[in-house]
């Protein structure tokens, strides 16, 4: 269950809801969440010519008063007349140039009314809403969104590779699903707030993803051997990632360097390498990058033997 954070919400319970500016992020969740965003989007934009999985996305998170532990202190502190508002929009992208706005409160999604309450807690209904945002951009280009003020708002789709982006403050790694790649808040603190280094640790996902390790896995007895492998692409395939949304590949060796010593993604030592190895590999594959003509990692990755 989310809880509040930062020192903006003191701030925000204390203040008449008027005095707070409509599309600024209120706390430092919704501050993360909105990188989170707008990394991702940045990376899953520039790269959509190179993964296999593609779709129109819009760069928009919906979120759930309801799924806060205090959904009454939520709507408050955001300034929300109802519960389902959006979430984060990524900077650069469809959603915030068509002018939406964080905490804005939606009604509907492509017409669909977002319905009745589901129990505190629960993620259900957000989860099903921002599938059917995905899902109608997807088939049919564009989303539209009403607004509590009465105003739709229709959303034209750009590519993206068709990955989820989300910030996750009950967990403290980061993973990739073929379709959805989860931060948890802890690794975002550990690398600072720079987000060069946050963007290499969402392509190192974005690779995973786009790769399908989860599938692969999946087909065989999951040995440290087979792990490494998996380890070793995204770390090389990363790079070139960055390098598409034109982020400097060597914030990949940084950012390795800064989530030393302690473990990485969660998994133990021998299955994702030594730091120290993981560098050089990342160094190495700078190189193989910087001969190439451009970054078109669908033609010229290659993949581990
Ligand atoms: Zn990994």
């Amino acid at each position: 269950m989310r809880r509040l954070a930062g020192l903006a919400l003191a701030l925000a319970l204390t203040a008449p809801i008027a005095t707070l500016a409509w599309g600024q992020p209120v706390d430092d969740l919704q501050r993360e969440d909105a990188l989170i965003q707008t990394i991702g989007w940045r990376l899953s934009h520039a790269n959509a010519r190179f993964c296999p999985r593609t779709a129109p996305g819009i760069g928009l998170l919906l979120g759930d008063a309801q799924t806060y532990q205090d959904p009454a202190a939520a709507r408050a502190a955001y300034g929300l007349s109802g519960d389902i508002a959006v979430a984060a929009v990524s900077a650069d992208g469809p959603a915030a140039r068509a002018g939406l706005e964080t905490n804005r409160v939606i009604t509907a999604v492509a017409g669909t009314p977002v319905g009745p309450a589901p129990r505190q807690g629960s993620w259900d209904r957000v989860w099903r809403l921002q599938a059917a945002l995905e899902q109608t951009a997807a088939t049919t280009g564009s989303v539209a969104l009403t607004l509590a003020d009465g105003r739709t708002v229709t959303v034209a789709g750009a590519p993206s590779c068709a990955v989820r982006f989300l910030l996750d403050d009950g967990q403290g790694d980061a993973q990739a699903t073929r379709a959805q790649i989860r931060v948890g808040r802890e690794t975002l603190a550990r690398l600072g707030g720079d987000e060069p280094m946050i963007a290499a640790l969402l392509a190192h996902e974005l690779a995973h993803a786009a790769l399908d390790h989860e599938t692969w896995l999946a087909s065989a007895p999951r040995t440290t051997q087979r792990v490494r492998r998996t380890e070793r692409e995204a770390d090389r395939l990363s790079v070139w990632i960055l390098a598409n949304a034109g982020y400097d590949p060597q914030a990949a060796v940084r950012m390795i360097g800064q989530l030393e010593p302690r473990r990485l993604f969660g998994i133990a030592e021998p299955s994702h390498g030594s730091a120290r190895a993981r560098a050089g590999e990342m160094a190495t594959e700078i190189a193989v990058l910087r001969a190439q003509p451009d970054a078109d990692w669908a033609t010229r990755f290659r993949r581990e033997p």
